[in-house]
């Protein structure tokens, strides 16, 4: 289907179902080719639906074998089946059964939506509109039923059934070959929350009592033989359980809750009510065969997934509009566990960092929405960087707006009233508003509104008045749809920063909310600081309090201050990122200011000496993200017209350069002094003192390669950790040469059995910013651990070369080439795969004219291929747009 045919899908059209699921008995007999389901649904008119209308359930290459209503056959001329749907055209108007048989073949299902197999294992994905692929229904999230599932399959190969629930019954069927389990969910849940899994499975178990005291069992099943690895995610489940319990006041509400893992997974994990399905790279991890940072993003998803329970499963969205209201707040709250858990701080600057990197390019791009899309065509396509990353900035926001307590009391009556319900945004702020008594109209512009806005800021002081007055203006470019923009309310958290530290903030403006915060709810407004002895320096949007660009022109000495003596980490860390920025923009736009970027090599050198020193020993966690330059594609988007990828890498390798050379004994002492003999430990700290480490390795390569590459060569050999072995790897690719190719092999050959660690040495590969990448690439596609079929293998060497900014956007034309043949081939197997592929694309715009007219054409060749997906031509066509 092409997407110029496919209907528009409009926020205003939502009207409440026509018919009601009050129960759903689903009996699945588990079959490679052909696993049999039978649906017995319990339907009954809804009050507020049109009365008389007709039925009409979704499907999704299905085809029906048997149907009957209240237990009897129907006649043919009464319903109309399709692949796409079933309709009965006149059923009764009162309450009556519908029992629907279907068949579907698990192992032909390559699309990972429905139920298929993963290496052996039956598992399901039904979120946004999967659960249509197993039955007909009325698959949409204000349609909440109460499931019982009973799953029969052969032992020997699915000795482990699991779905939704507690378990109810379970034994032998006659002859022994086959047995069953029965599930029950007394909690009613929309469709896309249905999972089941059968299989072989090893796990490790635990039991935990709630604050409530419910006796629970928690459970996580791996691939046979992988159960060591399965330790962190339960740690991490026990621990976030707590968390939500303490923070949130939310216990949990079943006997058991399990988590599954599986290796062929489209997404990272899904939330579905006590059986949590997982992307197995997010839940396998031992020092071996994970990072650090691998051990951070399992304790965040595995976070993220159960805190669904109450923000998504207990309290669902009315609509697919409505998706941030279950991932906005979920990923806020996430962010919230991982903080605490870890340092605040640090984290903030981790969440920024991709905030900027994912959000704000989409935002700049023609796939630009609001947090709340008003219309799509293919719901898919909006689990994006705007609704997760930016949606939680949101709700950040809020809470900072209405306070810690009005927040927390917000949250508890909409726990309190949505308990149950399909919610909408309107019913969630009304929580807030009540409990604050703050009018939210205006904020609510914050889910409407797309782009990202730009806050000018500038300051003057009066020494004679001893006044400080800051003016500030925002402002929003316009984003497809959306030519004119409204101001938004953007809390702006700061400080004056005089001589000793913070200056009191001493005004009488209205626009100051108290607690360092000015509220910028007007196109600009000016705020006098009385009071204030010496000239200030601002520090603006404190711990990043709002998802907004600043243009304040500060010096670069007034930055290093900021550097040295502001009293929120969050813009001491900012400080050195606009000194580099500002350097490598002016560097990027017009190639040859060499001498400008030595200069600032030497002023962040200087900075950075003494810190590195001091400081950096007792935070490494923070020093790592100090001594990491802003990333080249965040330069390209902050440059936003012709640009030249080219040139802001060689901007980028050569600042780095220059300040690893400035800096190199002081780095190497650093080494030295955070080596340590003792065993590998996964905690914040440990993981911080290696990631200072590594940094530091980084810069050294870059400005000494060969003797970066002795002592890469030299941690490879000694590290009992794969995050020791992989900086390694990442710094020697810095450097080309044999010695290079040597360690690229003997990595391959270390890991050859561990498909998600083959994941990382693929993707370290795919990023070489040299113009033998691509053919790098290709031949990697041979590797025997390299799969298409595989969405984890797929991300790691076709994304990863797609997010190689130099390369992707060769000035031949070839990357736009590869990865489009990519898509269009991908998109046959499996569309969701294609489509985020595709979506690299969306910076094209922005590029040089003849690379822009290069992507143009590969991103015409992709939207003019015949029987594209859905997914796939709604991307082109936006892009294109
Ligand atoms: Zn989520």
């Amino acid at each position: 289907m092409r997407a110029d045919d496919t209907p528009l899908i409009r926020l205003e059209d939502y009207r409440p179902s026509d018919w009601l699921i009050d129960t759903v008995d689903l009996d699945i007999s588990l079959h490679p080719q052909k696993t049999r389901v039978r649906a017995l649904l319990g339907l009954r008119p809804n009050p507020a639906g049109r009365p008389g209308a007709p039925l009409i359930l979704d499907g999704d290459e299905l085809s029906l074998s048997g149907l009957r209503l209240d237990g009897l056959l129907i006649d043919e001329s009464a319903y109309s089946a399709t692949a796409q749907g079933l309709t009965l055209h006149a059923p009764p108007h009162r309450r009556f059964t519908l029992t629907i048989d279907t068949q579907v073949d698990p192992s032909a299902n390559t699309k990972l939506m429905g139920l298929y197999r993963s290496s052996r294992v039956y598992c399901t994905q039904c979120e946004a509109d999967g659960f249509r692929r197993i039955s007909y229904f009325l698959d949409r999230p204000d349609v909440m039923s109460v499931y019982t599932v009973r799953l029969e399959a052969a032992k020997i190969e699915a000795p482990v059934l699991l779905s939704n629930g507690n378990l109810v019954a379970a034994g032998e069927m006659a002859g022994g070959e086959r047995h069953f389990a029965v599930w029950h969910d007394p909690h009613p849940k929309p469709a896309y929350l249905f999972a089941l899994v059968g299989g072989a499975l090893d796990h490790v178990r635990q039991d935990y009592v709630t604050a409530d005291g419910r006796k629970v069992e928690l459970a996580v099943h791996v691939e046979p033989g992988k159960a060591g690895r399965a330790g962190w995610a339960m740690d991490c489940l026990v621990r976030c359980m707590r968390w939500d319990e303490r923070v949130f006041g939310r216990n949990y509400d079943l006997d058991v809750f399990n988590v599954v893992a599986v290796s062929d997974f489209n997404m990272g994990a899904m939330e579905n009510k006590g059986l949590n399905i997982f992307n197995d790279k997010y839940v396998l991890a031992d020092p071996q065969t994970a990072t650090d940072g691998d051990y951070a993003s399992i304790e965040a998803i595995i976070a993220h997934e159960y805190f669904h329970n109450w923000t998504g499963n207990r309290i669902t969205c009315r609509d697919w509009f409505q998706l941030c209201l279950k991932e906005g707040l979920t990923v806020f709250r996430d962010q919230e566990f991982s903080a605490d858990e870890r340092s605040r701080p640090v984290k903030r600057i981790a969440d920024v960092r991709t905030l900027r990197s994912t959000q704000f390019s989409e935002d700049a791009g023609p796939l630009a929405h609001p947090v709340r899309p008003r219309a799509y065509k293919e719901i898919n396509n909006f689990y994006t960087p705007t609704v997760y990353e930016k949606g939680a900035e949101v709700i950040r926001m809020l809470k900072l707006l209405v306070g810690d307590d009005a927040f927390r009391a917000g949250m508890d009556l909409y726990f309190e009233r949505c308990d149950g319900t399909a919610a909408t945004i309107e019913e969630f702020l009304a929580c807030f508003a009540e409990t604050s008594g703050k009018d939210l109209t205006q904020f609510a512009r914050w889910y409407e509104q797309a782009g990202t806005p730009t806050i000018v800021a500038s300051g003057r002081y009066d020494a004679a008045a001893r006044t400080y007055t800051l003016d500030l203006a925002q402002t929003t470019a316009p984003t497809p749809g959306q030519p004119d923009k409204q101001p938004v309310v953007l809390p702006v958290a700061l400080g004056l920063v005089g001589k000793a530290g913070d200056l009191p903030l001493v005004t009488g403006s209205a626009a100051y909310a108290g607690d360092g915060v000015i509220v910028l709810d007007q196109p600009s407004l000016s705020v006098a600081f009385s009071d204030v002895d010496e000239p200030p320096i601002p520090s603006l949007l404190r711990g990043f309090s709002a998802p907004a660009r600043l243009e304040l022109d500060l010096a670069d000495a007034d930055l290093l201050r900021l550097f040295s003596a502001d009293s929120d980490s969050f813009n001491r860390w900012q400080a050195l990122q606009s000194v580099a920025s500002r350097a490598l923009v002016s560097a990027g736009r017009s190639p040859g200011g060499h001498n400008a970027l030595i200069a600032t090599a030497g002023e962040l050198a200087e900075a950075l000496a003494g810190f590195l020193r001091v400081q950096a020993p007792a935070d490494p966690a923070f020093a790592a993200q100090v001594l990491r330059l802003p990333v080249p594609a965040d330069i390209a988007r902050e440059i936003g017209r012709d640009v030249d990828p080219d040139a802001i890498h060689a901007a980028h390798r050569s600042l780095a350069a220059e300040i690893g050379l400035r800096l190199r004994p002081h780095l190497m002492e650093l080494r030295e002094r955070l080596g340590t003999s003792a065993a590998y430990r996964p905690d914040a700290a440990s993981a911080g003192r290696r990631a200072l480490r590594n940094e530091a390795l980084g810069l050294i390569a870059l400005a000494d390669p060969e003797a970066g590459a002795h002592l890469a060569e030299a941690q490879f050999a000694a590290a009992d950790n794969l995050t020791d072995r992989l900086a390694a790897l990442a710094a020697m690719t810095l450097v080309a040469g044999d010695a290079r190719e040597a360690l690229i092999a003997r990595f391959g050959k270390t890991y050859a059995a561990e498909p998600l660690v083959l994941d990382k040495w693929l993707m370290a590969q795919a990023l070489i910013a040299e113009p033998g990448t691509l053919d790098r690439v290709k031949g990697l596609m041979q590797h025997p651990a390299f799969s298409l079929g595989n969405p984890n293998r797929v991300r790691a060497l076709i994304g990863g070369f797609a997010a190689n900014l130099t390369q992707f956007n060769r000035p031949d034309g070839e990357g736009y080439a590869f990865v489009a043949d990519m898509v269009v081939a991908l998109d046959r197997t499996n569309p969701q795969v294609a489509s985020r592929l595709l979506g690299s694309f969306k910076s094209w715009r922005m590029l040089e004219p003849a690379r822009k007219a290069l992507a143009e054409q590969k991103l015409a060749m992709v939207a003019q291929t015949p029987g594209l997906s859905r997914d796939v031509a709604d991307i082109a066509e936006r892009a294109l747009a």
